[in-house]
């Protein structure tokens, strides 16, 4: 009730798209009754969580914030919100992001932007701008989101919270709606790390309905997130603390910071990493890719919106339906997509940023064969405000820069909230470990924020 309460009166925010007031009334009922039989309580007995609007929850609408969407009942769930049903979780709404996950300001939202808790004339970042600004403004205890390319990382930068991105494949992507299904990850927005643990450990793990989630255990991050102080190996990435497009606030902040630890025992090493540079156009040609073959299906056959208007012509139907359906940043990321996968472009661009993508995984995993941690910003800058960026997408894709690296390698990101900019909002480190190295991820961040 309370948070039922907070949304309503924080409405203008514009963080859900759709409230579940009956689900999560029937659902708070079934566990207090629970509790009076005597049964013991569940992990996550009674805890208010929001989803993103691309995740399914049986029975429910969900509509990757798109008109293509609009309507649409989701037959099952996804395997991710199932298991936080099961550990008894309370899941409260939609929440909005930009359609189809594809954006970085929630500008691209049907339902219009979320709007920034802590200054409401900037953007909450994005995609997943609605999942972190429920959590910001108090409107539920955790939510979840997904993170193709840092949706879930920038958003909880900009909001001043934690954003956790696991490792690819450690949570089912089952029942998630696809942009790019090998960098899409479920992640999560919390307050502090015990509750981004708890969560993690709720969802994580092994599902027959993903063939890509790892069949390894899950640890019990809640339980072991303190460590005897151990020294860390840390490295950072010079051509990134470096780069012209960083905030000099950021920068300085970051470069104290890196003092700050090495006072305290730890190693902090500048390492050269040259690639740098082409992480934005690979993540950009293979997620456009990747993205225009999986949003063939929308075409109001199958799924999706249907015209109103009369044809008989088939084509001229499907053109009708997929024009009418889609927003214009998503057509513009199928029509990027489908010219580097057509025959006279594919060896050109989509051979080419598979390449560069190998090569990105090959020399992380040598940063990781000598250090613990890899230490980034988040985003070169805090949040903006709206209307900045919308007339020129490239200067959009271009603050991606730190955030895709952990999704063209697959390791796990974290975003932690630690400074405030002169403008008045927040920004924060990002830390990075080997894939399936959650644990050491939480552990470290637990030193660090
Ligand atoms: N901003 C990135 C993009 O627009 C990230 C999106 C995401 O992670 N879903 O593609």
């Amino acid at each position: 009730e309370f948070y039922l309460q907070e949304i309503a009166r924080q409405k203008h925010l514009n963080a859900f798209i759709e409230v579940f007031d009956q689900t999560a009334a029937h659902s708070a009922e079934i566990l207090d009754r629970q509790v009076a039989e005597g049964k013991p309580l569940l992990p996550l007995h009674g805890v208010v969580i929001g989803i993103k609007d691309v995740l399914c929850y049986k029975d429910h609408l969900v509509s990757a914030a798109s008109v293509m969407l609009e309507n649409f009942r989701a037959p099952y769930s996804a395997t991710s919100v199932q298991k936080l049903v099961d550990a008894g979780a309370i899941i409260i709404g939609r929440l909005n992001c930009d359609e189809f996950a594809m954006g970085s300001s929630n500008e691209n939202s049907a339902y219009g932007p979320t709007l920034n808790a802590l200054d409401n004339s900037r953007v909450p970042g994005g995609s997943s701008g609605g999942s972190a600004v429920a959590v910001q403004a108090g409107l539920c205890m955790a939510s979840l989101g997904t993170d193709t390319g840092g949706s879930v990382r920038q958003p909880a930068d900009f909001c001043g919270i934690i954003g956790l991105k696991p490792t690819y494949g450690r949570i089912s992507r089952y029942g998630l709606i696809a942009y790019a299904s090998s960098f899409d990850q479920v992640g999560i927005f919390g307050k502090n790390i015990a509750d981004v643990a708890l969560v993690l450990e709720a969802i994580a793990g092994n599902d027959q309905f993903d063939s890509t989630a790892s069949s390894l255990p899950v640890p019990e991050y809640s339980a072991n997130l303190s460590v005897d102080t151990p020294k860390w190996k840390f490295a950072y990435i010079r051509e990134a603390v470096e780069h012209p497009s960083l905030d000099p606030e950021i920068r300085s902040a970051l470069l104290g910071y890196f003092d700050q630890l090495r006072n305290s025992g730890h190693s902090v090493t500048p390492i050269d990493f040259p690639l740098l540079e082409y992480i934005v156009p690979t993540y950009y040609v293979l997620t456009t890719a990747e993205s225009s073959s999986n949003l063939s299906r929308f075409d109001g056959v199958r799924y999706g919106h249907r015209t109103q208007a009369a044809t008989d012509d088939l084509s001229e139907f499907y053109a009708k339906n997929r024009s009418e359906g889609f927003g214009r940043e998503v057509k513009r990321r199928i029509m990027l997509g489908s010219f580097v996968l057509s025959a006279g472009y594919y060896d050109a661009y989509f051979t080419k940023a598979q390449q560069v993508r190998r090569q990105l995984n090959d020399q992380t995993q040598l940063i990781f064969n000598d250090f613990d941690v890899i230490l980034l910003p988040t985003a070169p800058t805090p949040a903006f405000r709206f209307g900045e960026k919308t007339e020129d997408p490239i200067a959009m894709y271009l603050g991606d820069i730190y955030t895709v690296f952990a999704n063209l390698t697959g390791v796990p990101a974290i975003s932690l909230p630690m400074f405030w900019h002169s403008n008045g909002m927040p920004f924060g480190i990002q830390a990075m470990t080997n894939r399936f190295e959650e644990l050491p991820l939480l552990q470290v961040s637990e030193l660090l924020v």
